[in-house]
């Protein structure tokens, strides 16, 4: 089964926008093992437009178009699918009554240009969601189809997830139902998880199903996308059930999260589930923990508290490097009556080391752990990644 996108819009050539719609149909034909080869972008034009879908149509079972659905005079799409299809447009009462109805609930007055949008070429039909006015379309042509979806992102990809990939599945002859889980992990680089799953991701190429994919997602760590398609939702789930539980066995704890989990929902989770409280001392990320936390915790029963510096005496020590950043997250925790205090700490003035060196401790009770990193990139960027290295750090230790 394959499937092209066109991209239609003149806007898009003469880069006024960029075209993620196409980047993003492209990963859920990926995710559904339909094997897109090519994406184009065309410009208002109706015969450069027909040029291209009868040219997608020719090498593919399956085109998605998207944009130029709107009811400007530019917006075309239908005319040229109802020429590629050799048909005429047919206007939908069913789907024409819903426009005036969705202008009449807003408040907005309704042009007869509007009415063009209920437009259809005979023997297509419209999608059944419609999140703005702008109707999609599914158009059989023999065995093969054309679809049209706004260009309005979320609009086409409402679109896409109720009809399109379904349709798609069904087409292809697979199943009812695709399902994913992301398993987020922090800790390894992406070589490193593609080394130790290799033989798991060798084994599952030649099965087809469930797959898994990487996706780095820089100062959010790795992710590891299980995707399984079943006959129904019960059997998804027994698939990725399993799979999860095969790829955790093989990396362990540098899964720190699922799905929408970050590391920051998953320290505040692990420090509620034993009644503990955490307080930071934040010289190298300023504030970024706390904002971070805060976002999760805005009445900060968890995390009670953080400071910029200074750190209350303990940068008047001879303490020097980790010993800093030990002293400053004690001090942290004291001031704030927190159980746990953590700090990430840059260099001191006039230090000799590189300005993405970070130390780093956590400190509870009269204990406390240290380490220091070396973060890449600039300032903006080193700041992300300590965030997620100091919380990654709390995260290990609080778990050890
Ligand atoms: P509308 O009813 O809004 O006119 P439409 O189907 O005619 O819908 P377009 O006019 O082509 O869609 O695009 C509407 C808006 O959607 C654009 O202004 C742009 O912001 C966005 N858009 C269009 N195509 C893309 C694309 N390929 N990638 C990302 N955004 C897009
Ligand atoms: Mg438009």
């Amino acid at each position: 089964m394959r499937c092209e996108v066109v991209a239609i819009g003149t806007e898009l050539l003469l880069g006024q926008i960029v075209d993620t719609n196409s980047s993003w149909i492209g990963e859920r034909l990926a995710l559904i093992g339909i094997d897109s080869h090519f994406q184009t972008k065309v410009g208002d034009n109706a015969q450069r437009m027909e040029f291209c879908i009868n040219q997608a149509l020719e090498r593919s079972d399956a085109v998605i178009c998207c944009g130029g659905l709107g009811p400007t005079q530019d917006d075309i799409t239908r005319e040229a699918i109802a020429s590629v299809m050799g048909v005429e447009l047919r206007r939908d009462p069913v789907v024409e009554q819903r426009i005036v109805d969705l202008f009449k609930a807003r408040g907005r007055v309704m042009t007869e240009n509007n009415r063009r949008q209920a437009d259809i070429p005979e023997g297509g039909r419209p999608i059944e969601q419609m999140p703005g006015t702008a109707p999609g379309l599914v158009c059989p042509v023999g065995d093969k189809v054309i679809y049209a979806l706004p260009g309005v992102p979320y609009e086409m990809r409402e679109m896409m997830e109720g009809t399109v990939l379904p349709d798609l599945m069904k087409r292809s002859g697979g199943a009812a139902v695709i399902r994913s889980r992301v398993l987020r992990t922090w800790g390894q680089s992406e070589s490193g998880l593609a080394e130790i799953l290799a033989d798991r991701i060798e084994a599952l190429d030649g099965i087809g199903n469930p797959t898994l994919a990487f996706q780095a997602s820089g100062a959010d760590g790795l992710k590891v996308r299980i995707t399984a398609k079943a006959a129904d939702e019960e059997a998804a789930a027994a698939m990725l059930a399993e799979e999860e539980a095969l790829v955790r066995s093989l990396l362990g704890d540098v899964i720190f999260g699922v799905d929408e989990e970050t590391m920051e929902s998953v320290v505040l989770a692990a420090l509620r589930a034993t009644g503990r409280t955490l307080a930071a001392a934040e010289g190298f990320t300023g504030g970024l923990v706390a904002a971070r936390l805060t976002r999760l915790d805005p009445e900060m029963e968890t995390f009670v508290g953080g400071r910029l510096g200074p750190w209350g005496g303990a940068e008047d020590s001879a303490a020097t490097g980790e010993a800093r950043a030990a002293e400053a997250a004690n001090r942290a925790r004291e001031d704030f009556g927190a159980s746990i205090g953590i700090a990430a700490i840059g260099r001191e003035p006039g230090e000799e080391v590189p300005p993405g060196l970070a130390r780093m401790a956590v400190a509870a009770g009269g204990n406390s752990a240290t380490h220091s990193v070396a973060l890449p990139g600039d300032r903006t960027q080193a700041r992300e990644y300590a965030v997620i290295h100091l919380l990654s750090f709390v995260r290990r230790t609080l778990l050890a």
